[in-house]
């Protein structure tokens, strides 16, 4: 049976504002899990429905805590610019909030001492930048901001166990809250699964009858660690450094990367691919550190206080799922965010990618409204465009590293993974190269700006010899961690 477009009428913007006659908004939105995809898009849906239901199967802290269904909080969350616009644009105030909490607006590359595969990166200014905070701030912001949206309503401890409807139309999810003996029906315009990586979105579609969707991975093998360390005195306007792994060696990919974060601390997460994995014993983590391509990060934390244990995760594999490539789809139903695709996190972009989502969704229920046939296929299109190109971006470096496991790309792909990998020892150099790099990583700018004709015109003349190979660190930041140019002073 078709849910019905009943669900509280409220009025829009316009009638709040005193227009008479306005039309009101109808119908229901269920979204299934609060984590920031599932935030987005109830936010994206809430402009245009009368009420939007986050279903969510834990118990929400009230303020920066860690909650179990977000296991990945304690490693380092870079939210890059080209996401933050987003979230910005669809919960306007959100930038100045984080900022207000305690988060740092970095800019790219003023704010950011980085040594890529091929060398030390320029600290030229750009329009780019990322959040620096935990992801437990980043999400406590827009938790608080999208649960106070009117028509927004959160049923916490909350488990999704099944879609209503048949493979031509989703019609709601069958849920069951803690403590309750029965399962309830909660009857949808839209159920939209944001339920992350273990999601079982492709095994629901199966048993209404819809045809499996084809899945691709590249796994690295990469291991994650972290460490949050007290920052030393001084340290406020402190740049965010990384000693990037090089996807190109004969050697597994090792890499840092330390941010400071609120409350006077700094989270250092460190990576190693298969065969080069660092462990969770403490003892071997300032080890670790040193053993990179440069001991900048190890010189800068030595002495520091630890503040936690280490703390270690395997989730790193590539990984997406291509519903928009299925022959039908039911109307009803869309998938987003990590139950689409994960990304390898070094890359930064998977809450990007949710938020790009979330913005593409707002503007198909707007042009289309809630109950449009069709509807549902048209989003989950925009969900894999919005997840095309970082995916492009972090597979076609992954599949370099020693021992990574995956397809490999087809040979036009393999073509421009030479052109990539000139402009990367172009961006060195020169600062238009070096821009329109920082516009594609921070998701600020599609894949497409690096074929742009001045950029081509900066890779064709190459790199020269100009490489940098001192830290771009100052001697004023060395000096904030009793360092002097030579070392420890
Ligand atoms: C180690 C690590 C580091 C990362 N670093 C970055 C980074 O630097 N920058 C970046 O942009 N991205 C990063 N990411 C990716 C980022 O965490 C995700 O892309 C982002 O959180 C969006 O995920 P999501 O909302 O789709 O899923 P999740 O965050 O996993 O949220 C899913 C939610 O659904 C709930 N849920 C699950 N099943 C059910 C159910 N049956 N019923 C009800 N609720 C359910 C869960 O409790 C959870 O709250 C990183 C990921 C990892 C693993």
């Amino acid at each position: 049976m078709r849910a019905p477009s009943s669900a509280v009428p409220v009025p829009d913007e316009a009638s709040s504002s005193g227009s008479s006659g306005a039309s009101r908004r109808v119908g229901r939105v269920v979204v299934l899990g609060a984590g920031m995809a599932g935030l987005l898009a109830a936010a994206a849906a809430a402009r245009h429905v009368g009420e939007v239901v986050i279903v969510e199967r834990d118990r929400l802290p009230d303020g920066l805590e860690p909650r179990k269904g977000l296991p990945q909080a304690r490693h380092a969350h870079l939210m890059m610019s080209g996401g933050a616009r987003a979230v910005e644009s669809l919960l306007p105030g959100t930038v100045e909030g984080w900022v207000s909490a305690g988060a740092r607006r970095v800019p790219l590359g003023t704010g950011l001492v980085a040594f890529g595969p091929q060398g030390w990166y320029p600290r030229w200014p750009s329009t780019q930048f990322l959040m620096a905070c935990t992801r437990d701030l980043l999400d406590l912001v827009v938790r608080e901001k999208v649960l106070a949206l009117p028509g927004v309503v959160l049923r916490q401890e909350t488990d999704a166990l099944a879609l209503l409807g048949d493979a031509q139309r989703v019609t709601g999810v069958k849920v069951r809250t803690a403590g309750s003996h029965s399962a309830e029906a909660l009857e949808a315009d839209l159920v939209i699964d944001a339920s992350g990586r273990g999601s079982q979105a492709a095994r629901r579609l199966n048993e209404l009858g819809l045809h499996p969707a084809h899945e691709e991975t590249v796994d690295t093998g990469m291991v994650y660690v972290t460490r949050i360390f007290r920052a030393p005195p001084g340290s406020e306007r402190f740049p965010v450094v990384s000693v990037q792994a090089d996807p190109h060696g004969a050697m597994p990919g090792q890499g840092a990367t330390m941010l400071p974060v609120e409350g006077g601390r700094w989270l250092l997460t460190a990576c190693g691919t298969r065969g080069g994995e660092p462990s969770r014993e403490p003892g071997e983590f300032e080890p670790f550190i040193r053993s990179l391509r440069h001991p900048l990060i190890a010189d800068l934390i030595a002495g520091l206080e630890p503040l936690t244990d280490v703390h270690l995760t395997r989730s790193t594999v590539n990984r997406r799922r291509y519903f928009e490539r299925l022959p039908a789809w039911p109307d009803g139903f869309a998938v987003m965010g990590d139950a689409v695709a994960t990304f390898n996190p070094v890359y930064g972009q998977g809450m990007s990618v949710a938020a790009h989502s979330a913005t593409a969704i707002r503007g198909l229920l707007a042009e289309h409204g809630v109950a449009a046939p069709g509807l549902a296929r048209r989003i989950q299109r925009a969900v894999g465009r919005a997840a095309s190109s970082p995916w492009d971006l972090a597979t076609g470096e992954d599949i370099n590293y020693p021992g990574a496991i995956g397809e490999r790309p087809p040979a036009a792909a393999r073509l421009l993974r030479g052109y990539v990998q000139r402009l990367m020892r172009t961006a060195v150099v020169n600062p238009v190269v070096l821009r329109s790099l920082y516009d594609v990583m921070t998701l600020s700018a599609p894949m497409t700006a690096l074929v742009s004709p001045p950029v081509v015109l900066g890779v064709l003349r190459g790199p020269g010899r100009d490489v940098r190979n001192e830290p771009s660190i100052t001697p004023a930041e060395l000096a904030v961690c009793g360092l002097g140019p030579r070392g420890r002073s």
